[in-house]
This record gives C-alpha cells, sequence and structure tokens, in this order.
C-alpha cells in the first residue's frame, strides 16, 4: 500500500528537524576532524549574497563546499518551484524559465494539493545559486547558499571570501556555523 501523504504541518516539523540535524551532524564531524583548534569557520551571509556565481567556481574544492540549503519555515511549498521549471525561453535571462537548476539537484514532493516539499540533493548541487536567484526574484528567499562545513576544509583565507563582490562570506562562530535566514530574520 502506497504511504499517505504526511500532513503540511508534519513535513514542517519534519523540515525543521532535517536542518538542525545536517547542521549539527555537519560541524560536529567537520570539527572533530580537524581536532578542534579553529573556533572561527567561514560562512555566507545571505542577506548580502547576489548570487553571482562565484560560489560555484571559486571554492578550492570541486565541487564547492558551498550547497544550496532549503529554510522549510520560510517556504511556501509551491506547486511548482522556480528550480524546476523544464523549458527555458529565450531572451531575458530572469525568466523564471531560466533559472530551473542546471543539475536538477532540487526535487518535488507532493504533500497535500496544492502544497509540495522542496528537497536539494547536495550531492548534485554545485553552489551556481541559480534557484536561490529565482526563489528571491519569485518565491519567498527560503532557498539560500551556505558553506557545507562537513565539507569545506576551512581554508585559512577562503577563495570565494576573496573574489565575493559583496562581501557576504565572513568568520562565524564555529559553535554556530550557520546563517540561515528564518523566520524572524537570519541567524
Ligand atoms: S561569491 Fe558572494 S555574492 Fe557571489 S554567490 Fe558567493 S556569497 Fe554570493
Ligand atoms: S545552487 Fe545551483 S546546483 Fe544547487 S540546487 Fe540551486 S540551481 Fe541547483
Ligand atoms: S574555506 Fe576553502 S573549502 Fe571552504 S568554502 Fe572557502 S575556499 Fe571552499
Amino acid at each position: 500500500m502506497a504511504d499517505e501523504p504526511k500532513s503540511r504541518r508534519a513535513v514542517l516539523a519534519d523540515g525543521v528537524r532535517l536542518l538542525g540535524l545536517a547542521a549539527t551532524s555537519g560541524v560536529l564531524g567537520a570539527l572533530a576532524a580537524k581536532s578542534g583548534a579553529r573556533n572561527m569557520v567561514w560562512q555566507i551571509d545571505p542577506d548580502l549574497c547576489t548570487q553571482c556565481g562565484k560560489c560555484a567556481t571559486s571554492c578550492v574544492l570541486t565541487p564547492s563546499a558551498v550547497k544550496c540549503v532549503h529554510s522549510y519555515a520560510l517556504c511556501g511549498y509551491c506547486q511548482l518551484c522556480f528550480g524546476l521549471f523544464r523549458d527555458k525561453r529565450a531572451g531575458n535571462d530572469l525568466h523564471a524559465e531560466n533559472l530551473r537548476c542546471p543539475t536538477d539537484a532540487i526535487r518535488r514532493r507532493f504533500v497535500e494539493d496544492p502544497y509540495y516539499e522542496i528537497t536539494i540533493e547536495e550531492a548534485l548541487c554545485i553552489g551556481c545559486g541559480i534557484c536561490v536567484k529565482g526563489c528571491g526574484l519569485f518565491g519567498n528567499r527560503s532557498l539560500q547558499l551556505q558553506i557545507r562545513h562537513d565539507r569545506c576544509i576551512g581554508c585559512n583565507e577562503c577563495s570565494i571570501a576573496r573574489d565575493c563582490p559583496s562581501n557576504a562570506i565572513r568568520r562565524v562562530p564555529a559553535s554556530r556555523p550557520y546563517l540561515l535566514r528564518q523566520r524572524g530574520g537570519t541567524r
């Protein structure tokens, strides 16, 4: 028998748990591996990021340590996430159809009519920020770029921070390694 769809409330609760778990396990693993020597880590301020594309190309790692992270509490559970459009339109680069994910890293799961849960398959995400731009222009700004600390090797000088045109990357305490836009502000 097919699983019954979860209510939107249950999915929201799951989402918050998942995000918290990912943040905690990621940083604990990374910090353990780095012997606890650092107490500050690099992170992106989503309120300053303009999705210029350098997060995908300037990291010393390939693919980049920057990934799209989803703040479920802000998401509108759109029937069609802007990163999911199938067809492209010629012309204006900011047409919603032109902001779809280039690696098909965005997944959609039916919750209840007309809501869909959007998840990012991090293994496929290259940190290009295209979906983040689309969500910012047409959605709730729930998709955001973040340096994932289970991947980042903690360069002394982050090469993306050096290249970032909007000074959106700074050091934050390792005890609070993510800067996520959530209900009530970025923290
Ligand atoms: S380099 Fe800066 S502005 Fe460009 S995508 Fe990364 S954080 Fe955003
Ligand atoms: S940041 Fe780029 S690769 Fe990652 S999910 Fe968004 S559009 Fe896809
Ligand atoms: S500190 Fe190094 S590995 Fe981490 S995001 Fe910056 S360039 Fe990439």
